[in-house]
C-alpha cells in the first residue's frame, strides 16, 4: 500500500467512488495493535506482516456513519517499478503478498467477524508490474461492488489508477531533484534511505529518518530518486562508458539474480548513493529477521562503504521502539556526519565525471552558485550537532 495507493485511490475515483469515502487505516502502532489485534494473531513472524491484523481490526471497529461496507486489501503478486525492463521481475515479497490470506484467519477463528459487521472482504490477486493483466483480473475480481463496470469501464480504470500512481511518484521525484540541487548548490550533505517502502510508516520505520533530519540533513528516499536521464547518466557515466552496464537502471554488475521488486530498488539505491557526491550517508532500515533483506545486507554495505559514504544500518525494527538507544544512535549518526561530511564530498566530486547537471539546474532554480566557484559556507551543518557522540 505505500507504494501503490494512488493507484488504487484513482482506479476507484474512475469506477465512481467518491474520494471522500475512501478510508485508509490509520499508521501502525503499538496502540493500534494493542486495540485492535488482541486475539487476532497468525502464524507469520514479520513484524511488517503481522501489523496488518491490527489494521484490519481498527477499520472492522468503526462505527455508525464512519462504518465501512467493504474491506479492500489486495494480494499484490509484481509492482510497478522504476527498474522495469533492466531487472529479471519485479515481485512483491511473498510474505506481504499472501499477507491478506493469512490475515483473515485471525479474524474468521471464532466467527466470522467481516460478516458479523456486514463488510465484504475483498482480495483480489493483482500483478500490477504488468498492466494489460490488471483489467481482466480486477474485472471478475471487483464484481462483488463494482457489478455494472464493464470490460472497458474496468481498463480505462486501470490506465486512471496508473495514471495517478505515475503522477505521484513524478512529483515525489521532483521534489527530490529539489533537494538535491539545493544539496549541490550549498555543497551540503544528504542522507539517503535504503529500506521496503513500508518503512515509511511511523509504527514500523519508527521515524528514525525523521529524527536525522531534525539535525538538518534532508533525507531523500531511494524510492523516489530522481530518475531524469541526464542526470542518470551522469551519475553512471563513467559505468556506462566502461561498459560495465547497459543503462543507468541496471543492477546486473551487483545483483543479478533480480526478481523481487523492493530488493532491486534497494541494490540500485546502493549504487546511486555511492556515486552521489552530497550523498554523504545512507542509512539502511530492515524488519527483524526479514528474509528478502538478509541476502543484500553484504553487497548494499559494501558498495556504500567502497565509496567512502557513511553507512548507517538498523537491521532488527520491530513492534518496540527502543527511543533510548535509537536516541543515541542518532546522535552518533550527527557526529560522524558533522565531522566527515565535507571531506566526503570532496572526495567522491573528485570521483564523479564532469558536467553535472544538478549545477545547472540549481544555479537557473535558485542563483546559487556551484561549490567549485564558492568556499564551502560554514553553518551547512548545523552547530546543534558539535559535540555529539
Ligand atoms: S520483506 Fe521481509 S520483513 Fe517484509 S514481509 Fe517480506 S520477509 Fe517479511
Amino acid at each position: 500500500m505505500w507504494s501503490t495507493h494512488q493507484f488504487w485511490v484513482g482506479l476507484f475515483g474512475a469506477l465512481g467512488v467518491d474520494g471522500r469515502k475512501l478510508v485508509f487505516s490509520s499508521d501502525s502502532s503499538e496502540e493500534q495493535a494493542r486495540r485492535f489485534a488482541k486475539g487476532r494473531g497468525t502464524v507469520d513472524c514479520c513484524y511488517p506482516v503481522k501489523c496488518i491484523s491490527g489494521h484490519y481490526g481498527e477499520l472492522l471497529a468503526r462505527e455508525k456513519h464512519r462504518k465501512i461496507d467493504v474491506l479492500f486489501s489486495p494480494m499484490i503478486y509484481s509492482l510497478p517499478s522504476f527498474l522495469k525492463g533492466h531487472v529479471l521481475d519485479n515481485l512483491a515479497c511473498p510474505r506481504v503478498m499472501a499477507a491478506p490470506e493469512n490475515i483473515k484467519a485471525g479474524f474468521l477463528k471464532e466467527k466470522d467477524a467481516f460478516a458479523e459487521r456486514g463488510v465484504r472482504y475483498v482480495t483480489p490477486l493483482v500483478a500490477l508490474g504488468d498492466p494489460p493483466l490488471v483489467p481482466k483480473q480486477l474485472h471478475p475480481a471487483l464484481a462483488e461492488i463494482f457489478p455494472d463496470a464493464t470490460f472497458a469501464e474496468m481498463k480505462r480504470a486501470v490506465s486512471e489508477g496508473y495514471a495517478a500512481l505515475d503522477a505521484f511518484n513524478a512529483r515525489a521525484r521532483r521534489k527530490a531533484r529539489e533537494v538535491l540541487e539545493h544539496c549541490a548548490a550549498a555543497d551540503r550533505p544528504c542522507l539517503l534511505v535504503v529500506a521496503r517502502p513500508y518503512h515509511m510508516d511511523p509504527g514500523i520505520g519508527h521515524e528514525i529518518e525523521v529524527d536525522l533530519q531534525g539535525y538538518g540533513y534532508p533525507v531523500l528516499w531511494a524510492q523516489y530518486f530522481p530518475t531524469d536521464p541526464q542526470l542518470l547518466e551522469w551519475i553512471f557515466a563513467e559505468d556506462l562508458r566502461g561498459g560495465r552496464i547497459r543503462s543507468p537502471f541496471d543492477i546486473a554488475d551487483v545483483w543479478p539474480s533480480s526478481y523481487s521488486a523492493n530488493t532491486n530498488e534497494i541494490l540500485w539505491g546502493a549504487k546511486v548513493a555511492a556515486r552521489v557526491p552530497w550523498i554523504a550517508g545512507v542509512i539502511r532500515l530492515a524488519s527483524y529477521e526479514c528474509g528478502m533483506d538478509q541476502p543484500t545486507y553484504t553487497p548494499v554495505q559494501a558498495i556504500v562503504e567502497r565509496s567512502g559514504t557513511l553507512f548507517f544500518s538498523f537491521q532488527e525494527l520491530d513492534s518496540t521502539k527502543p527511543a533510548g538507544s535509537v536516541k543515541i544512535r542518532v546522535e552518533t549518526i550527527a557526529h560522524y556526519l558533522q565531522k566527515y561530511s565535507k571531506d566526503i564530498i570532496e572526495r567522491k566530486k573528485a570521483a564523479a565525471a564532469p558536467g553535472c547537471p544538478l549545477f545547472v539546474a540549481a544555479s537557473a532554480t535558485t542563483g546559487l552558485t556551484p561549490p567549485e566557484r564558492r568556499p564551502a559556507a560554514p553553518g551547512d551543518i548545523p552547530d546543534s550537532t558539535a559535540g555529539a557522540s
